[in-house]
């Protein structure tokens, strides 16, 4: 989902590469002897020019959500022919998946995302030029999501393998997670019951580990049902489904007086009935509401199902619910966060060629307000805490299991997520150079949490004291079937 707010912070947290800061801020941390890591940062480097193939391919195939067989199976072969175990097709979702290495504690996941955007076919090509007309495009990055995240967990694996270490690192295959959920459905599932932390990334226009919240996102269709009769000749007869969603509209934009200031809900009508002179017995309206805690979430969405129950039985009509997603706001984790940046900075940006650069600015003549400077992804930039609005399935992740996800600059400075110029920058070496960026980060960060068990003690502390005492995941969307045919 969108995460524009987070792209365009303020850039009061610039910081050229070897500041200070974040050194000090893990002073205290016990620290074992520093792994040698140099072997996995140039396996991947060596690997580099295979998974730029597989990322634009992924790139190219642009499958969305749910049908993303070739794109799931291409990251699939990567992780088998590596020796992984493979698990395809969980939790009853077909491009799902697991990929196993090792036994016993730690238990390290590392999540790829592989999903394109309906609507937003693009070239790799610095001007707004459809590959195919209404076609889709990968506008959130996650061809280049889904192979970082490969890469890192390759890399990882072999130094597992030279070093001899126990410990269990899984690559989560996740599936739909523009509004499809596929991570709930994981979870639901019980495939992240044993893992101590989760390490993952996101594409963006700079490299920094994330430090943001964002919001809980709730949605559903309410369908009503009348009684149809002739509009003209025999209303009383009737009972319009279109006046229960016309009804519950208009007590929910009444309640907006009385919710959260920081609340949002937003409604289509899907279906309000097929012509005027027949009373229509089926009207659909499709809601979407959304806070920064969870918790008060339900209780704005319960007042949401009641204002459809009292129009129902104001309007003499039927309603029922079908809850299409539900996520949580995401859970940061200031302790990952931290040794993440660490890690980002060991490993550093990148500069442009000069046809890099001659790209870039072509982008940035198309982009609109203040933007950062256009070397910004030669350096890392300091975690800039707050709440977006954007909303993912990976915040269900983060309650259930400490989380924490790096950006990587894979776009043009100043590019929002979810746009044609992400998809063009992320066909192009742009893309691939902040791809390697994470893959590098996140072995780093995966193997630091193989080696040093008070990393683990030290998140899972804060994860324990964040949530309360007492709290147990669950999510929202109850026991229905992930929706597979929702971009059908
Ligand atoms: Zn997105
Ligand atoms: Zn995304």
């Amino acid at each position: 989902m969108k995460r524009g707010f987070q792209l365009f912070q303020g850039f009061h947290g610039f910081q050229r590469l070897g500041a200070v800061g974040f050194s000090l801020l893990l002073a205290g941390a016990a620290s074992a002897q520093p792994a040698d890591t140099t072997a996995v940062l140039a396996s991947i480097e060596q690997k580099a020019s295979v998974y730029r193939d597989v990322a634009l391919k992924i790139w190219s195939l642009a499958e969305v959500g749910y049908q993303e067989q070739q794109s799931s199976a291409l990251l699939q072969e990567q992780l088998k022919a590596a020796g992984f175990t493979m698990a395809a097709g969980v939790a009853d979702m077909p491009t799902a998946f697991t990929a196993t290495w090792g036994s016993g504690r730690p238990v390290i996941g590392i999540i790829g995302e592989f999903d394109a955007l309906p609507g937003l076919s693009q070239a790799a090509d610095p001007n707004r030029r459809a590959v195919v007309e209404n076609g889709a495009g990968h506008g959130c990055g996650h061809h280049l999501f889904g192979t970082s995240a490969t890469a890192a967990a390759i890399a990882v694996k072999e130094w597992l393998l030279a070093h001899q270490r126990g410990g269990t690192l899984r690559f989560y295959g996740t599936p739909a997670e523009e509004g499809g959920g596929g991570k709930v459905y994981m979870l639901r599932a019980g495939l992240f019951d044993d893992v101590d932390a989760v390490v993952t990334m996101h594409p963006g226009d700079r490299n920094a580990a994330s430090a943001s919240s964002n919001l809980a996102n709730i949605s559903g269709k309410i369908k009503f049902r009348g009684v149809s009769a002739h509009a003209a000749g025999a209303p009383h007869r009737g009972r319009s489904a279109l006046d229960g969603v016309e009804a519950m509209n208009a007590m929910v934009n009444l309640m907006r007086e009385h919710v959260p200031s920081d609340t949002r809900i937003h409604y289509v009508i899907t279906n309000g009935g097929g012509a005027p002179n027949v009373v229509p017995d089926f009207a659909e309206a499709y809601y979407y509401a959304r806070h920064n805690d969870m918790r008060v979430l339900d209780g704005i969405w319960e007042r949401i199902m009641n204002a459809a129950r009292g129009a129902a039985l104001g309007t003499d009509t039927r309603m029922e619910l079908d809850l299409t997603n539900a996520v949580w706001n995401v859970l940061p984790n200031s302790y990952l966060v931290n040794l993440m940046q660490q890690n980002l900075r060991k490993v550093g940006g990148y500069e442009y060629t000069p046809g890099e650069r001659q790209f870039a600015e072509t982008i940035r003549k198309t982009l609109e307000g203040e933007l950062p400077p256009i070397d910004s992804a030669n350096a890392v930039f300091a975690p800039e805490p707050g709440i977006g609005n954007a909303s993912t399935d990976l915040g269900d992740v983060s309650w259930r299991v400490p989380t924490v996800q790096l950006t990587a600059a894979t776009w043009v400075p100043g590019t929002p997520a979810h746009s044609w110029q992400a998809v063009a920058a992320g066909g192009t070496s742009i893309g691939i150079k902040g791809m390697i960026v994470a893959a590098k980060a996140m072995s780093l960060m995966a193997i630091d949490l193989f080696t040093e068990p008070s990393h683990l003690a030290r998140a899972r502390e804060e994860f324990d004291q964040r949530r309360g005492p007492n709290f147990k995941y669950a999510t929202r969307i109850a026991d229905r079937k992930p929706p597979l045919d929702y971009r059908k």
